[in-house]
């Protein structure tokens, strides 16, 4: 069985074949760890986690590498404004980014460097650049000059006048061209820094990829993957710098991109506010019926994030995890030839899960005829998915109406203390929900309740 990628860089759908024969290596760009992600942020989290598990059930050995972006400027002023250091900051966010992961069923990679770990490798990258003539210094800047790779462009397609016109380049004096871009720059005393040959200062975003996807996956990796606004300028850059430093005439074989999820057709951004975090949807619906709603579009399509998706998605998970409940999960299938054809021929075509999904209704179907061999299958397949892999599906449900149940039981009865004057034993039903991990809000219209 063959599995075709749609390869940005060559611009079609391109059969997977790894350098090594046995060996995957992949680098996906993971998070800068300013704030909570969104709904949009998780969509590459689980649409690179299904590539993985493929192909992790198709080649002998895969190295996943996803990054955390511990420094940045949005991390600077994002700990300013609220008062706290900025470690504090970026621990407390990637402890949220850890949960959110888990609670999509998103699978850690086999390698989560931070870029404030690899600082020496960034600046061994940077005076390599420098000593081989395609970057330069100004005004303690180290700029990457675009017009000494006269391929540069390849993967976006866009001419020197698109990028510069695009306004997404910064324009600054010191730059030899406005498309040039930083490898590094100056620090202030009160943000992070780190001594380097051209001052105190902290690398560019796009040199952090460069630097860790080579210290761990090597010069020449396999599947670079990202969503669609990394295209230009991150992974172009990528693609500079690292071929540059390292004379090679590709970074990554195949460049994988992920669409956007959309808000009423609008993207989902954090710029524009309508975005949805993942601690907020997973407190309305599970994580795997969010993850669900995400693959039942193409990959590179957008996905049009709404209640009514969502709701759909639960309906649909409800009837398989019902049609599951006879099969065995010690029997599941890890060998894809011998998985349904239909489903793995449409999972391993581009990833299109909205035919594999299909196939998984055939399968319900089938399994609800009391086909015992379709129930295997159809629990079988949905773990490729990252799907299913709930036992306990519905008695959590029921275990979560009895406690919502119990908790509003103990706020009727710290009203009834209330109302006749018995503060001590309302302070006590109040310190006793506090314990569980509720918190009470009082106000006009009664008490409400949240989990902390
Ligand atoms: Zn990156």
């Amino acid at each position: 069985m063959d599995i075709v990628l749609y390869n940005t860089k060559a611009k079609e759908k391109q059969v997977f074949l790894p350098i090594q024969r046995d060996h995957v290596r992949l680098y996906a760009c993971g998070p800068t760890v300013y704030d909570r992600i969104h709904v949009g942020n998780a969509r590459p989290l689980v649409v690179f986690d299904v590539l993985v598990r493929l192909l992790r059930a198709a080649f002998p050995k895969v190295t996943y590498v996803r990054n955390i972006t511990d420094v940045d400027d949005k991390i600077n002023s994002r700990a300013a404004e609220r008062g706290i250091s900025i470690s504090e900051l970026c621990e407390q966010t990637i402890f949220s980014f850890h949960k959110d992961c888990k609670a999509l069923n998103v699978l850690p990679p086999d390698i989560e460097p931070r870029a404030t770990e690899h600082i020496t490798q960034m600046i061994a990258m940077i005076t390599g650049l420098i000593e081989k003539g395609f970057a330069y210094e100004a005004e303690g800047h180290v700029l990457f000059s675009i017009e000494k790779m006269p391929d540069y462009g390849q993967l976006s397609g866009r001419s020197l006048d698109e990028m510069v016109a695009g306004a997404r380049v910064e324009i600054a004096p010191y730059k030899a061209h406005p498309a040039d871009f930083v490898l590094w720059k100056p620090s202030k005393a009160e943000i992070p820094g780190w001594d380097s040959p051209w001052g105190r200062g902290r690398p560019g975003w796009h040199i952090e990829c460069s630097a860790m996807s080579a210290g761990y996956l090597g010069e020449e990796f396999d599947i670079h993957a990202g969503g669609l606004d990394l295209v230009f300028p991150h992974h172009e850059n990528e693609i500079a710098q690292s071929r540059c430093a390292h004379g090679t005439a590709q970074m990554a074989a195949f460049w994988v991109h992920n669409g956007y999820v959309t808000v009423e057709g609008e993207k989902m951004s954090k710029s524009l506010g309508n975005f949805t975090t993942v601690e907020d949807a997973i407190q309305r619906h599970r994580g795997e019926v969010i993850r669900f709603s995400l693959l039942t579009a193409q990959y590179r399509a957008p996905f049009d994030f709404s209640d009514a998706a969502l709701q759909q998605a639960r309906t649909v998970l409800d009837k398989f995890y019902r049609a599951v409940s006879v099969a065995d999960r010690a029997d599941i299938i890890t060998d894809l030839t011998l998985l349904d054809t239909e489903f793995i021929t449409a999972l391993a075509d581009d990833m299109n899960t909205p035919l594999a999904i299909s196939c998984l209704h055939r399968l319900a179907v089938e399994a609800n005829k009391g086909q015992l061999a379709s129930a295997r299958q159809l629990l079988s397949c949905a773990s490729v998915l990252g799907l299913l892999t709930d036992e306990n599906w519905f008695a959590g449900e029921a275990d979560n109406r009895k406690a919502t149940f119990e908790i509003e039981r103990a706020i009727e009865a710290r009203n009834q203390a209330r109302a006749s004057r018995d503060f001590d034993e309302a302070d006590r039903i109040r310190d006793q929900l506090a314990e569980q991990g509720i918190k009470l809000l009082d106000g006009p219209d009664g008490t409400r309740w949240e989990r902390l």
